[in-house]
């Protein structure tokens, strides 16, 4: 990629506006690096692949925001194909509900403060790596970074296409399915009906 082709300079390009793009970007902001982070949705925080479920500790060790707080959560009733069930319970809270598209928005607003920029509806679709930099084909700009950030989630398409790398060799298996559900103040339920997880089913990490 040479220096002509390149559209903008960067010192950290981070790809994902989820919620570790984004705590990245809040970070490096603040610690005084040029931070442009690409989400390749319109919306920060939409479309929600998250039941919104988070270690209550979580929020102290890492100061979430807590803005988007539902619920606490004491017990949680786990229910099986064969209906058999099992209840958890808690003297205090150890999970939190929260909105995951306000806590996500909430998450981008201390990213931008931070004087982190954000684009929203653009896709990274090739990296390059040079000596002189990290190359990204950002929607129809090339962009040159100092370091990259791939944040996509479960999505390790730039990881394996461009960058040969493989899939994580520690990975945690999950299942989950979303049902209709009444949440009540201190309970949660848990389904796993047997299309949803036919073998096994353990949390992941
Ligand atoms: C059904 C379901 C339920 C879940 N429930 C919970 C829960 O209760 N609690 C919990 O902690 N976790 C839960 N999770 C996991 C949750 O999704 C992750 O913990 C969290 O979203 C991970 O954040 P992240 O920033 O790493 O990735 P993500 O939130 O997945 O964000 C990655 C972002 O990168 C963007 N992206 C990817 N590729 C590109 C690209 N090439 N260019 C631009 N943008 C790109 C994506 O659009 C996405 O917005 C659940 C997941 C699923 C699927």
């Amino acid at each position: 990629m040479s220096e002509l082709g390149v559209d903008a300079s960067v010192d950290v390009l981070i790809v994902g506006g989820g919620p570790g793009g984004l705590m990245a970007a809040e970070r490096l902001a603040c610690r005084g690096a040029g931070v442009l982070l690409c989400e390749e949705h319109s919306t920060i925080g939409d479309p929600v692949h998250c039941t919104g479920i988070l270690a209550a500790e979580s929020f102290e060790e890492f100061d979430l925001p807590r803005d988007a707080t539902l619920n606490a959560l004491t017990s949680a009733r786990f229910v099986s194909p064969s209906g058999m069930t099992v209840t958890y319970s808690t003297p205090s809270p150890l999970a939190t509900v929260i909105d995951r598209p306000a806590f996500d928005r909430a998450l981008s607003e201390r990213a931008i403060g931070a004087g982190a920029a954000l684009r929203t509806g653009v896709r990274v679709s090739e990296v390059e790596i040079d000596p002189s930099g990290v190359y990204a084909l950002v929607g129809e700009s090339w962009v040159r970074a100092r370091l990259l950030v791939l944040a996509c989630g479960a999505n390790y398409a730039i990881q394996r296409r461009r960058l040969n790398a493989s899939f994580p060799r520690r990975a945690g298996w999950s299942s989950s399915c979303t049902s209709a559900a009444a949440w009540r103040p201190t309970g949660s339920r848990g389904l796993f009906p047997s299309r949803a997880a036919p073998i096994r089913t353990c949390a992941s990490a």
